[in-house]
């Protein structure tokens, strides 16, 4: 059976690296449309003293997501994702994963199985709980050095 929709979580660690290149394989070999995700994590510290969010974080949060934006849109174009293909969102890359995932209606997630949380476990943090959240099959990328 062949793939028609792919999801990548790209968090640009070098193990998101190599599944970046394997759904990149896949989606050739299946000729499937690739998307790519990048979750931007940042949480304000709260600061009562502006109210529940001040300018700054505001700002700050926003200059996070065009900084992920830009540097997702260099790596897309190298590998001919189109635009309508690039998603960055704000929040819990577990949650937001899986939310892209069903909004596109992909038939496949491919995650690092270790990223920036997981080392230590058998399967990272993030990709245990996609695996375990996901409607769709999940391909979990073993880094070069696990
Ligand atoms: P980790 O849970 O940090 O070990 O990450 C495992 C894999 O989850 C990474 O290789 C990515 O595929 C995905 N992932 C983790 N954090 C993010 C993020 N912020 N944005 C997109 N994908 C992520």
């Amino acid at each position: 059976m062949a793939y028609k929709k792919m999801l990548v979580a790209y968090d640009f660690s070098d193990s998101g690296e190599k599944a970046l290149q394997k759904a990149n394989e896949l989606a050739g070999h299946d000729k499937a449309k690739l998307h790519i995700l990048h979750v931007v994590e940042y949480l304000p510290p709260v600061d009562t003293s502006f109210g529940a969010v001040s300018p700054f974080e505001v700002d700050l949060t926003d200059q996070l997501v065009e900084s992920a934006k830009s540097r997702l849109a260099s790596v897309a174009e190298k590998l001919g994702i189109p635009k309508e293909q690039r998603w960055v969102e704000l929040g819990s890359p577990k949650l937001e994963i899986v939310r892209v995932a069903e909004e596109v209606g992909v038939d496949l997630i491919v995650v690092g199985t270790h990223g920036r949380h997981g080392f230590g476990l058998l399967l990272g943090s993030t990709a245990s709980s996609v695996v375990n959240h996901a409607l769709c099959d999940v391909l979990s990328v073993r880094g070069k050095d696990e």
